[in-house]
């Protein structure tokens, strides 16, 4: 065979990619065991009736072509309103594009906004695609600790001091995952204010921003000067329960949304036909939206209620997103070691932490289960800890 590009191999030059304990509960528990899979962060239930009705009715009324390459004009009105709500500034269809959901709106400003030779900031803990979604721009990166004690805000001067000649980004998730951290306006803004001094892109996920418990989503692109400089990345995989339609979007300037229509001409052509009118309709009508984030919000509740009396255990900074970062330090340094001996003690699957960059120490628990799964779950942990202890 001959070679591979540097660039593909470079994407995760470690070639683990963090969801070995993931996978190995889910094959088991494909043959009959009785595994909680608490490792995925996808819906245990399916996008709600009105969006799949609303899919067939676009089958049979022919929406069976290419269309638009920035996408559908009809789907970009309903993302500018909504982009409008998330980032409390007035968003218009221009200043967007419909990307293969939020993965492919992280691509695309990665690929838009970063050279060969340049310089990132990222955020740990992280969701595990960002450094290979960053090198496959041909960048690279520093990571900046949001530590469990802060809440898992990150230290804005810390992100300052890691700011390099070559630095073109910071990169910032709320609601965040794997931490479920929430940020403050104070951090957004003080964030946003290094951006500003240096001349640097915004890039935002909010992928989560209706999932954000009772604490008020701060976007970067609506604070002074930001707009011309902040990226936004956007989904309905969480928001509108649409994981597997692969629906994102990325908002920008709409300068740079034009250009990265080109991308689309090189990579998938444009979106489902299809799948767009559905996800036009999904969006107009909130289809599951306000059901969704109630569901999200009572199962942390609960999941935080049932570890709340285990010894050793901590969940800090938990307030949105669909996870919870459980802090085992005090039983078990190593996570990687505690989730495998977890799986096989009680059978309960969680990821180590250090899948997303986290220090040692922690697991991310998915809440993707009603609640009665997350307080057996949380029941299994506590037995489990309570062996070791
Ligand atoms: N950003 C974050 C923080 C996520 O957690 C995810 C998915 O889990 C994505 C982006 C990608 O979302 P999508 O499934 O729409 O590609």
């Amino acid at each position: 065979m001959p070679t591979l590009s540097k660039r593909i191999t470079g994407i995760m030059p470690s070639g683990k990619d963090g969801w070995e304990v993931h996978f190995a509960a889910l094959t088991r528990k494909q043959a009959g065991e009785d595994i909680l899979m608490l490792s995925v962060g996808d819906h245990d239930f399916d996008t709600p009736a009105g969006t799949v009705a609303a899919c067939v009715q676009a089958l049979e009324r022919g929406h069976h072509h290419y269309i638009q390459l920035a996408g559908l004009p009809r789907l970009r009105a309903a993302l500018a309103k909504l982009s409008t709500d998330c980032t409390r500034l007035e968003t218009t269809p221009e200043e967007l594009i419909v990307t293969q959901g939020g993965q492919g709106a992280l691509f695309a400003a990665c690929q838009g906004a970063l050279d060969p030779g340049d310089h990132a900031i990222l955020i740990a803990p992280y969701y595990a695609t960002y450094p290979g979604t960053v090198r496959a721009a041909g960048a690279s990166f520093t990571e900046i600790e949001a530590s469990a004690e802060r809440g898992f805000e990150p230290d804005p001067e810390m992100i300052a001091a890691a700011v390099q000649p070559e630095t073109r980004m910071i990169l910032i998730n709320s609601p965040n995952n794997p931490t479920g951290a929430v940020y403050s306006r104070e951090t957004v803004e003080a964030i946003a204010d290094i951006c500003r001094r240096h001349d640097l892109w915004l890039l935002s996920d909010e992928v989560y921003w209706t999932l954000r418990g009772s604490r008020e989503h701060i976007s970067p692109r609506a604070l002074p000067g930001m707009k011309d400089r902040s990226l936004v990345v956007n989904s309905l995989s969480k928001s509108h329960a649409m994981t597997g339609w692969r629906i994102g979007w990325l908002t920008g300037p709409a300068d740079f949304i034009r250009h990265l229509v080109s991308l689309n001409i090189v990579s998938s052509y444009g979106m489902a036909d299809f799948v767009s009118h559905a996800a036009a309709e999904a969006v107009e009508k909130a289809y599951g939206v306000a059901e969704i984030a109630a569901r999200y919000r009572d199962r942390r509740r609960a999941f935080l209620d049932a570890i709340r009396h285990i010894n050793g255990v901590a969940a800090r900074g938990s307030e949105g997103g669909m996870y919870v970062m459980l802090d085992i330090s005090a039983v078990e340094p190593d996570c990687e070691a505690f989730a495998w001996e977890l799986l096989e003690a009680e059978k309960v699957a969680v990821l180590p932490g250090t899948s997303f960059g986290a220090a040692g120490g922690h697991v991310r628990i998915s809440l993707c289960q009603e609640e009665p799964v997350l307080r057996e779950a949380a029941a299994r942990i506590g037995r489990f800890i309570a062996g070791r202890t």
